[in-house]
């Protein structure tokens, strides 16, 4: 055979047992193949003294740079052989891969307004920032009355714009104006949204916060259908065994006015006679305030109170949120941390 011949396959033997050459005694064993001292290579070079004098230099420096080669491609994969075991360690734990998940107050406001989907309620959102009339006048808030005051209520110090100052919305009772200005009744609406106030922050307190607003007209709706509504949405939401009792309050915007409260589900959970964190040993709990539209607040959207009657609801989403999934503080909801955040992953 012409030593060339032979060379090229001697180098393609080699490369064919480097490619499957998985460990470092694999190699060693190529190593003394193709470079030992019996290698084919090492007999050729020993031939080299017979060869006639023209063919003595070619030969031999051919068989070096081969020799070269071969030694700089198993120094390649021996490295290549190591990187590769210290990222193959099958018994190292794998790398978390953390996946987000809706927050717990999203869950819950829209939970609530799937409950109010079900009884036939369609949800509208308003907007955050809104004007003195959809805020407070147009809902029986009086300028004198302590809500409007710089201390209760961000203004935004910007031009007047639509009626009256700018400010974020104190509730989401705005949304039922803009509404019920633009559309005729009969009809059921949710309105779910975040509010502000200049509030302290505290456990129970914050200056943002969700609301979720009820609201029906028609020209037949009575008291009983929003004690209806309500106790639905707490039998839903609360649980089968719970009661509602109306405390007769007072709102603006709605006449006659009450506040709810639902029978203290912690207490009914157990037989005990020590004092219940939850309903601090009333038994009762209040979610929400409602009553019957204002006829002042129809007029108002240009509905004839003569013709028409509605009831409205309002409940805070945090209480709410706290109350059902026993959470002490307000400020966990804004803090985002994660340890507290994925116990309520769904
Ligand atoms: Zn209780």
């Amino acid at each position: 055979m012409i030593a060339r011949e032979e060379i090229a396959q001697i180098v393609q033997e080699f490369e064919t047992d480097l490619a499957q050459a998985g460990s470092a005694e694999a190699l060693e064993k190529i190593r003394i193949k193709y470079l030992g001292r019996k290698s084919r290579l090492s007999r050729m070079f020993a031939k080299i003294p017979s060869l006639p004098p023209r063919e003595k230099g070619v030969l031999g420096k051919e068989l070096n740079v081969t020799k070269q080669k071969i030694a700089a491609k198993l120094e390649e994969k021996s490295q290549q052989n190591a990187q590769a075991e210290e990222g193959m360690d099958l018994t190292f734990p794998g790398e978390k891969i953390s996946h987000g998940g809706r927050h717990l107050l999203s869950r819950v406001l829209e939970d609530i307004c799937t409950t109010f989907e079900n009884l036939g309620f369609s949800v509208k959102e308003g907007a955050e920032i809104d004007d003195e009339w959809h805020n407070f006048s147009a809902l029986n808030i009086p300028l004198e009355h302590p809500s409007r005051d710089v201390f209760d209520t961000f203004y935004l110090n910007l031009p007047a714009q639509g009626k009256g100052k700018l400010l974020l919305r104190s509730h989401t009772s705005p949304s039922q104006i803009h509404f019920m200005e633009e559309a005729s009744p009969p009809f059921a609406i949710v309105s779910p949204g975040r509010v502000y106030r200049p509030d302290q922050v505290d456990a129970t307190h914050s200056f943002m916060f969700h609301q979720v607003e009820g609201f029906a007209v028609s020209e037949h709706i009575r008291f009983s259908d929003l004690k209806g509504v309500l106790l639905r949405f707490a039998k839903t939401y609360f649980g089968p065994g719970v009661e509602l009792r109306f405390r007769p309050h007072f709102f603006p915007f709605t006449e006659p006015s009450a506040e709810v409260d639902i029978s203290c589900f912690s207490c009914a959970a157990r037989d005990s006679d020590e004092k219940c964190s939850i309903c601090k040993g009333s038994r009762w709990i209040e979610i929400l305030g409602c009553g019957m539209i204002h006829p002042h607040v129809l007029s108002a959207c240009k509905i004839d109170p003569q013709r028409y009657r509605g009831f409205a609801f309002g409940m805070g989403v945090e209480r709410i949120a706290m109350l059902r999934y026993r959470i002490p503080d307000i400020r966990l909801f804004y803090e985002n941390d994660v340890r507290f955040l994925e116990q309520f992953r769904s």
